[in-house]
């Protein structure tokens, strides 16, 4: 059973005060997350987490990561502005198909680059020129596979390059005077497996050998980047972040220790694992509508939260108001112009009734961040729950002269 993180009691004060619908995130579950990532690598003396900032971009919430001793990972040069903003000492730049300028910029503010492509090693020394330290984005190609269970389809990413590429990349890189290293990998997404993480290091691990040998080159860290999954769906079984670090440990200490690369650091850039269960989509039921099926439709829409309409995903639905209502087979839809704007499709839920308050689980990940201004539906509030139970607006809702605004000579600009 899925339950929200907020009781129907909160939610009531809440809503009372915030218009449906807004993102809520509970910062208590946060704490709570990060402190056991931290606590699963505790055995690891650099490990750090680098949260990936693309899945929840709200300052409130990095500072709370902030806090708990995480770093940020950074996709482009906005976000690393934001990182900057906040102060982030750690910071690295994990970016494809880059600009220039976000280059000179991550080398500025001292972020580890982290580069997709063999080409970007000339590309970066010739706009930036190369740090001290810069990482590389292994794609081995083929599937990634756990047993006879395919996971993904590394060969058909556009993420990182080739061994061959990454071999020659150390070289160059050492060659031109790098002093350190770091290895990074992201090979599949959303893994409900505590097996994903020590296989892809036990596959990092053996390359880091295979590094040394072929190039002389050691490691300084090896970051294993996102892809831990949640539970999205109440049949999916949760991941235990204490077992996978042990399974990353074991792999360490097989292949790493006695090899004499025991020093190497581990790195992790969660997203989803560290916030998407800590979110609600909180939303009230404005229609219902019967045809060929029985509509629920809600004041969200896939502008606050596309995964449905973009990957079909699962996302758990609890009707706050009527948990006890007689089950109904319905589509929780919202309101834009587009049939793929539904939460659920033929899904049992209690009887939703007009003025319903219903929570969307798992919001706090690829959530608002994801989100867009589709038929001029303009983007959701986000707000805290803090440790204390009290709520805080930590992004107010988007007004019209904000959608407005960068026109020009259209007179409602705001
Ligand atoms: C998106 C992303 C992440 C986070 O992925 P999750 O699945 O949210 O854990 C980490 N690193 C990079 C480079 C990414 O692009």
């Amino acid at each position: 059973m899925k339950t929200p993180f907020v009781s129907k009691e909160q939610l009531d004060q809440i809503t009372k005060e915030f218009p449906t619908p807004f993102h809520l995130y509970d910062e208590k579950g946060i704490r709570e997350t990060a402190r056991a990532v931290n606590e699963a690598f505790a055995w690891n003396s650099g490990f750090k987490e680098y949260f990936a900032v693309k899945a929840t971009p709200n300052p409130s919430i990095l500072k709370i990561l902030q806090e708990e001793g995480c770093g940020v990972d950074c996709a482009t040069d906005v976000e690393v502005m934001m990182a900057k903003k906040l102060d982030f000492k750690d910071i690295s730049f994990t970016s494809n198909d880059t600009r220039a300028e976000e280059f000179i910029y991550a080398r500025e503010v001292g972020a580890v680059i982290n580069l997709d492509a063999y080409e970007h090693i000339a590309f970066l020394e010739e706009v930036a020129g190369l740090p001290e330290t810069v990482s590389l984005r292994y794609n081995p190609g083929g599937v990634f596979a756990l047993g006879t269970d395919i996971m993904d389809h590394p060969e058909e990413s556009k993420f990182g390059m080739t061994k061959a590429q990454l071999l020659q990349g150390y070289k160059d890189l050492k060659a031109k005077g790098v002093k350190n290293f770091g290895l990074h990998a992201f090979l599949a997404s959303n893994t409900v497996t505590n097996d994903y993480y020590p296989t892809l290091a036990g596959q990092l691990f053996e390359l880091a050998l295979e590094i040394k040998e072929e190039t002389g080159v050691e490691l300084s860290f090896i970051n294993l980047s996102g892809g831990v999954g949640i539970d999205y769906s109440p049949a999916d079984k949760q991941n235990d972040i204490a077992v996978i670090g042990q399974g990353v440990h074991e792999k360490f200490d097989q292949i790493l220790v006695p090899n004499g690369l025991g020093q190497i650091k581990i790195f992790t850039e969660l997203g989803r694992f560290m916030l998407a269960s800590h979110g609600h989509l909180v939303t009230k039921v404005l229609h219902l509508k019967d045809t060929y099926r029985h509509y629920v439709g809600v004041d969200a829409s896939a502008v606050n939260l596309l995964r449905p309409a973009m990957y079909d995903a699962y996302h758990h639905i609890t009707n706050v108001s009527n948990p006890e209502g007689p089950l109904q087979v319905v589509d929780v839809t919202g309101s834009l112009c587009e049939n793929n704007d539904k939460f659920a499709k033929n899904r049992e839920l209690p009887e939703a009734r007009v003025g319903d308050t219903l929570v969307i689980h798992d919001t706090g990940a690829h959530g608002f961040s994801m989100g867009y201004q589709y038929n001029a539906r303009l983007r959701s509030a986000e707000i805290l729950l803090q440790e204390d139970g009290s709520a805080k607006l930590i992004r107010r809702a988007e007004k019209p002269e904000d959608y407005f605004a960068t026109l020009y000579g259209f007179g409602l600009e705001g």
